[in-house]
């Protein structure tokens, strides 16, 4: 496990809240953020999870002071900050890339904050061994960066970005280089580094999930505005919506009517099935809906199911996963307990409790 790094603890400075209000940032005619409202508690681990192009890195980069904003405000513990220069500002940053200046050696690169503040001597070189310890490079600190595994090099930039002590680390998919082993490895890692020193983070990703088991709150961005805010749990099991459910993995839609509405339930009517699901959205009888449902939630059963013929199948450990179409062509992704031929006829049902209704809206 990490060293302890006491040193690297927070000042009264890290006890403040971060304030978004009205975010724009626009590039020409295209607003890459559309106004984005979010306050961030001191400590919170926030994760920015959206699909590309949606504005993540650009939230994340006018956080740090390296884009100007197009509109809007950012406060710092109640202090405006958004029109100082990023050095003033102090936050970490730790880019996919590493960024890590060559020709230093790891120590030199992690210090290389501390000179810029002016700090030197004893003072720097303990918070760099403390911040070496705290990646556990402590060995390694005489070596180059070329010297270093992609893994070992990020733990360098995450050093570089924490000896500071900032108020803030902000991280633009630090991991999106590493295998996937490491990368498992360096998730648990950077959640261990954020409690230990107990800054706020925000951590932009793609990954579902990253997000959902580093973050203590994620936000789904799409299209540069936020389409939910809320835990882990709360994104994973109750989406807003069928984009923010798409993105959770929610990867079969299967359209019908509604037929009947009992509590939080409803059922709807596709071809000859009848597939019950929890309203995300308020529904009616004879509404138009789209049941929303995750593969391992959509079952191959022996009938009562929505009729599907199996386009193709691929085995994964605990089930088989495949792909079948609907009568009217739509793709449904879903599980099985044994092997089915291709063009294989059968049936499939959602899973009690799985999936989610939300009403039709014009496209
Ligand atoms: P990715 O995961 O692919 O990095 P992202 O969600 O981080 O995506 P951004 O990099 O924030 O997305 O970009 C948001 C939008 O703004 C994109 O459509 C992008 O093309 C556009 N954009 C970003 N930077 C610039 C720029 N310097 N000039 C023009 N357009 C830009």
């Amino acid at each position: 496990m990490n060293a302890p790094a006491q040193n690297a603890a927070p000042s009264s400075r890290n006890k403040a809240r971060l304030e978004l209000d009205g975010l724009r940032r626009s590039f020409g005619a295209y607003n890459a953020l559309d106004g984005i409202d979010l306050a961030i508690e001191p400590g919170e681990f926030i994760a920015l999870l959206g699909p590309s192009g949606c504005g993540k890195s650009t939230a994340l980069n006018c956080i740090a002071g390296l884009l100007a904003l197009s509109g809007g405000e950012i406060r710092l513990g109640g202090g405006r900050i958004d029109q100082l220069e990023p050095e003033k500002r102090g936050f970490g940053m730790v880019f996919q890339s590493y960024a890590l200046f060559p020709h230093m050696s790891v120590r030199k690169n992690v210090g290389f904050g501390l000179a810029m503040q002016g700090i030197k001597g004893p003072e720097a070189d303990k918070r760099i061994n403390d911040a070496l310890a705290l990646v556990r490079l402590e060995s390694q600190a005489d070596k180059l960066p070329g010297q270093l595994s992609g893994g070992q090099q990020q733990r360098v930039a995450i050093a570089r970005a924490v000896v500071i002590r900032p108020p803030i680390v902000l991280m633009d998919e630090p991991l999106s280089n590493l295998d996937a082993k490491l990368r498992l490895e360096m998730r648990a890692e950077i959640r261990g580094i954020h409690d230990q020193i107990g800054s706020t983070t925000i951590y932009v990703t793609h990954d579902q999930d990253e997000a959902l088991s580093l973050a203590d709150r994620i936000v789904v961005m799409s299209q540069g505005h936020i389409e939910q805010i809320g835990t882990p749990q709360d994104l994973y099991q109750r989406p807003v919506n069928l984009n923010v459910a798409d993105f959770m993995g929610f990867r079969t839609r299967i359209r019908g009517r509604v037929t009947s509405v009992s509590g939080d339930e409803a059922q709807i009517e596709v071809g000859p099935a009848r597939l019950t699901g929890t309203m995300r959205t308020p529904l009616q009888v004879g509404d138009a809906a789209v049941l929303s449902v995750r593969p391992e939630d959509l079952v191959a059963v022996a009938g009562d199911g929505i009729p599907a013929t199996v386009s193709s199948m691929e085995y994964r450990g605990r089930a088989f996963f495949g792909l079948a179409k609907s009568a009217d062509g739509s793709d449904l992704y879903f599980r099985s307990d044994d092997v089915l031929p291709r063009g294989a006829a059968t049936f499939l049902q959602p899973a009690a409790g799985r999936a989610l209704l939300f009403k039709e809206t014009a496209a």
